[in-house]
């Protein structure tokens, strides 16, 4: 398209945008984004004029973001407990719900402890980055079993400042080393269970199936996680999981069965079950 004033391209990518919920939302983020100013900025130069250059990368924005791909990929960035953290589509994009997992894992370590935790299947790093900010002198390890995701984590990490988050690559707990013996174990492994129409919504056709999927019923990782904690924690270590809003009841029961104590179920900010800890007491 021509290049236009920014209110006349912010207009025509609303048009574009139709059949979206949030679509004047959507074309201000993105607009601001090419521009690389706040949204402030847009409502105060509504006559500036876009470059060529700038126009023409804003409607190939607007054109994905039609075909539904998510916001946060578009920008390559997602705010996480207010850090912005690098996305990219070997991440699945932190939620909000995650917040509520960090919340209770801040709630359990003690400050200025040097509890040693790992999140497993960091993703962009989330979980990790944001309770290596609230509790510096814990030491975090950040694993995942994706090479390339692991490679966004720790760019999230160095470019935070958070030196104390080590990266190791590996499938679950074959990534940590031997002998590791941890305070807590954190993680928002994959729960959708495979078929779930859900997958064909709200973006999640662009976010990676390894980080979502995981079997028929969605338990699968989680099954493994609790089977397995009990190697790598000292007695009293906490075992946190985020999970989906109709498994904490199976969630409580594998934790259960596994002989973990404490074991309580958590909701998040819509009031749904999202969270289970528990742990082994002796
Ligand atoms: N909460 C994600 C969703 O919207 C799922 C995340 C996960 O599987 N860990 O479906």
């Amino acid at each position: 398209m021509r290049p236009a004033t920014i209110s006349l391209a912010l207009d025509r990518a609303i048009q574009r945008l139709e059949s979206l919920e949030d679509r004047r939302l959507d074309a201000e983020v993105l607009l601001a984004f090419i521009l690389g100013r706040s949204r402030t900025h847009l409502v105060a130069w509504p006559d500036r004029l876009l470059s060529q250059a700038q126009q023409d990368a804003y409607d190939k924005l607007i054109e994905r973001r039609l075909l539904g791909e998510p916001v946060a990929y578009l920008k390559g960035k997602k705010e996480f407990w207010s850090l912005s953290l690098k996305v990219t589509a070997d991440t699945l994009i932190p939620r909000p719900d995650t917040e509520t997992l960090v919340l209770r894992a801040l709630e359990l370590i003690p400050e200025d402890t040097s509890w040693h935790i790992v999140d497993l299947g960091t993703g962009s790093g989330a979980i990790a980055a944001a309770v290596a900010v609230e509790r510096p002198c814990c030491r975090i390890l950040a694993t995942d079993v994706s090479q390339a995701t692991l490679i966004v984590a720790a760019e999230n990490f160095r470019s935070l400042g958070l030196n104390s988050v080590d990266t190791r690559q590996g499938d679950w707990f074959k990534a940590l080393p031997e002998g590791t013996v941890l305070d807590m174990i954190l993680s928002n492994p994959p729960y959708v269970a495979e078929g779930d129409p859900h997958l064909q919504q709200d973006g999640l056709p662009w976010e990676p199936d390894p980080a979502l999927l995981s079997g028929p019923d969605g338990l699968n990782a989680i099954r493994d996680l609790i089977a397995e904690a009990s190697g790598y924690l000292k007695p009293g270590g906490w075992l946190i999981l985020e999970h989906g809003f109709d498994q904490g009841e199976s969630v409580r029961r594998l934790m259960h069965q596994a002989g973990l104590s404490d074991i309580q179920t958590r909701q998040d900010l819509g009031g749904r079950d999202r969270i289970t800890e528990g742990r082994f007491t002796d």
